[in-house]
């Protein structure tokens, strides 16, 4: 059976894009094109989000089509700008220490109580070996960090489920203008449907940013039929 999987990152009201983005109003545009084309979908929530926007985030939850996940308490810069490059310097994963992970985790937790949340993205896919243990731990089921982008993705189980990122990314291939977002498109809906499993990753503040949502549209249309042939 063929499976496709839309994933964004969600940061928090104020985090320092080099875009100017409304972080709210782009994850809230984003949840209404996923939810009226009813694609499979899952947010990757930084703990601060859910702080900042209680109310909104339970209403996501209550969607059946989209999975709430979590993407770090705070993104690494809720110290000082540049958190992540001193830990990089310090530990050799921007993440940091094992205790400041399982610290920030424990953080993540008690922001988003009472939902049950078991998908994990890391901020900048900086997971390490000390952050697969602290997830498990932590009741954590499947880790979103790595990239494959080919034809047979391979998902591997170990202490977590390991589900690849197995399209071009946003955040690597479009914001920097590696790619149009015609060539994007093109290429990406031609590989998902030569492949068996596709995950996308797709920012609300990117496609908010990028086109105002005009190619998230065109990809949820597809994803939408496809799945329902
Ligand atoms: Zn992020």
């Amino acid at each position: 059976m063929r499976r496709v999987l839309i994933t964004g990152d969600v940061h928090f009201q104020g985090y320092p894009y080099q875009f100017e983005v409304d972080e709210f109003q782009a994850v809230k545009e984003y949840v209404d094109i996923v939810k009226e084309f009813d694609v499979p979908c899952v947010l990757f929530v930084s703990g601060k989000f859910f702080e900042q926007y209680p109310e909104f985030t339970k209403e996501i939850s209550k969607i059946k089509n989209i999975e709430l996940g979590g993407h770090t308490y705070a993104c690494f810069k809720d110290f000082w700008k540049g958190k992540g490059l001193v830990n990089k310097y310090l530990f050799g994963c921007n993440y940091g220490s094992e205790g400041y992970q399982a610290r920030d985790i424990e953080r993540f937790r008690k922001a988003t109580y009472p939902l049950t949340i078991t998908k994990w993205r890391t901020h900048e896919y900086a997971s390490n070996a000390n952050t697969w243990w602290i997830l498990h731990q932590s009741g954590f089921k499947e880790i979103y960090d790595r990239f494959d982008i080919c034809e047979t993705p391979h998902i591997s189980e170990e202490l977590l489920n390991d589900v690849p990122i197995t399209i071009w990314s946003d955040d690597i291939y479009l914001l920097p203008g590696k790619m149009s977002m015609e060539e994007w498109f093109e290429k990406s809906m031609a590989l998902m449907k030569k492949q068996p499993f596709t995950v996308f990753q797709l920012h609300p503040s990117a496609m908010k940013h990028l086109d105002n949502f005009k190619t998230f549209r065109k990809v949820c249309k597809e994803v939408s039929s496809l799945l329902s042939n």
